[in-house]
Formats: structure tokens, sequence, C-alpha cells
């Protein structure tokens, strides 16, 4: 569903049927953090979800305010492979455990 910045993401919810109004952040509502929809304009999270679609990563997000006050709130994501057991380094990547990362390439002259 498209969030309020216009991106598609898998984690906002909307509810526009028969003159309602909900919107919602269903990861963030997850981990009982409170969502505005300002939040989704800075999120990493659509652009994780469209480079990297693996089913075994699971995102977990935070809202914070990153070194003062002055500047806005933003969603920040940390990733966790269930399936290799480990944290996620890059989430656009993904761990490397499914889809091997390729191997070398060579130039030749
Ligand atoms: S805050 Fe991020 S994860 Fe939540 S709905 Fe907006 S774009 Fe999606």
């Amino acid at each position: 569903m498209k969030t309020p910045a216009g991106r598609e993401c898998p984690h906002f919810y909307g509810d526009y049927f028969r003159g309602k109004n909900v919107e919602e952040c269903r990861l963030l509502n997850l981990y009982g953090q409170a969502w505005t929809p300002d939040l989704c304009r800075t999120c990493p999270v659509p652009d994780i979800a469209r480079a990297n679609s693996c089913q075994h990563m699971k995102l977990k997000a935070n809202v914070t305010r990153p070194l003062t006050a002055l500047f806005q709130k933003r969603v920040q994501v940390s990733a966790f492979c269930e399936k290799s057991k480990r944290d996620v380094a890059e989430p656009q990547v993904g761990c490397g455990d499914c889809h091997a990362l390729p191997f070398k390439f060579e130039v030749k002259e």
C-alpha cells in the first residue's frame, strides 16, 4: 500500500472505505512505537522492501531523533535473519545465506 509519502510499503495500512481515514504503520505498531505520517518521508523500509524480499529477514524499527532535538524524528531499522540466526548488517543486501553474493568479477583485457 502507498504511504502518505507516495512510496509502496508492505507495513503501511490505510482504510479509507466509506469515509474512514485510518492509517497506521504496522511495523512501528509491532514495537509499540508511535507513528506519524511524516516518518514515512525518510523511512528506509520501502527501499529495503524493494531491494530485498527475503521472507526470513525480519525488520525491527525504532523512532529516533538523531543527535539533537533540532533534527526531525526518523525511523531507524535493524534486521535479523531467522534462517541463519544472525543480524543482517545491510538489509538491502541480506545476510547472503540464501542468495549468495556474486563471486569475483574478472576483467579480461
Ligand atoms: S514509517 Fe516506514 S515502515 Fe512505517 S509505514 Fe511509513 S514507510 Fe512503512
